[in-house]
């Protein structure tokens, strides 16, 4: 474990138990203005393990950088153990156009670990690798669904590795995907240099989702309760969910091109050849029923209704105990379902 002495970014330092927002330099724009990626650092007075946050790798994916915020302003980050990085706008060029991409319409989450002398995408990989990632022990990476998709809030993490495997069993999504390794995604790089990285999936591209949030700041903070970055005298938490974790994930796609109409909703469990939607015509001269190949929870789905044949309409997970894993998913909605009857979101709920 790394004991918590200086934090050191881009050469300024954070001695322990002081925080400070550093502005890390990146490519500026072609306009002169300088541009930088706003990193937040709370150097705990105890030595404690390292953990960095990162939100917006995909510049338009901003549930994340609410995660973040709700994250800080909680009493109990003044007396963490170790330290804590969090990036809310690691894409910022994307933030700003509101795009998934850089400029170059590059991938910053498929151009990991890149390179000095590479494309922006590859430049600003490399350093947030050199600067940030790789004097962490662990790391949480904030993702959403893309544009006019929605995802239920999960896990996706190397369930082999049994260190990484506890973070994400920790984090209390209902779902864990195993998940396969995406070349050149920021998961990846972390697993060539071994620092045990968790994905959180939830919520959709350019919207706020309160339930998203909410279990993404509860999430983070049961896993720097695992970490031990919380002082012992913290009041014991009430153990989350145990997710399920699927043994397999697929999509459904457009047999032809037209309107959707949805049957099923985010989250709901779906019977092998149940009718989940049926795509017709403006004119409704023909139903063509989309059907499920299997038992399942609906993972992800496309929230836009004109949809081209092939596209991917319905994402489904699979469990060896469907029927346990559809009452988790049900429990965790009813758990972080916010309070209708209150306009601002109950953010003291979710403290420690
Ligand atoms: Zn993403």
């Amino acid at each position: 474990m790394k004991s918590s002495k200086y934090i050191s970014i881009n050469g300024e330092k954070v001695a322990p138990g002081k925080r400070a927002t550093i502005d890390l330099p990146v490519a500026k724009l072609y306009t002169h203005a300088n541009l930088s990626m706003p990193v937040h650092v709370i150097n705990g007075k105890k030595s404690g393990p390292q953990l960095f946050i990162s939100g917006a790798i995909h510049g338009d994916e901003i549930n994340g950088v609410e995660i973040i915020r709700r994250l800080l302003k909680l009493p109990i980050m003044k007396r963490i153990r170790g330290g804590l990085i969090a990036i809310p706008i690691v894409n910022v060029h994307g933030f700003i156009n509101r795009s998934r991409y850089l400029p170059d319409r590059r991938d910053l989450n498929r151009s990991f670990p890149g390179s000095d002398h590479g494309s922006l995408a590859g430049r600003i990989a490399q350093l947030f690798i050199k600067e940030i990632a790789s004097q962490c022990n662990y790391g949480i990476d904030l993702h959403t669904a893309a544009v006019d998709r929605c995802n239920l809030p999960h896990i996706r993490a190397n369930m082999n590795d049994e260190e990484t495997a506890k973070l994400a069993k920790a984090f209390g999504t209902p779902v864990i995907l195993a998940g396969n390794f995406v070349e050149g995604s920021l998961r990846k790089a972390m697993l060539d240099l071994n620092i045990p990285t968790l994905l959180y999936e939830a919520g959709e591209a350019l919207r706020f989702d309160e339930i998203t949030i909410r279990a993404g700041v509860k999430g983070i903070l049961n896993v720097m309760a695992e970490l031990g970055m919380f002082p012992p005298s913290t009041k014991k938490r009430k153990r989350g969910i145990i997710p399920a974790q699927a043994n397999s994930n697929y999509w459904v796609r457009a047999p032809e091109s037209g309107i959707l109409r949805a049957f099923v909703p985010l989250g709901g469990s779906v019977k092998k050849n149940e009718v989940l939607g049926v795509i017709s015509n403006p004119f409704g001269e023909q139903d063509i029923e989309i059907i499920s190949y299997y038992d399942g929870i609906i993972l992800g789905k496309t929230n836009l209704p004109l949809v081209h044949e092939g596209e991917a309409l319905f994402h489904i997970a699979r469990f060896e105990r469907f029927e346990k894993a559809t009452a988790k998913v049900d429990k965790f909605q009813e758990t972080f379902q916010p309070d209708t009857s209150s306009i601002l979101p109950e953010e003291e709920n979710i403290i420690v």
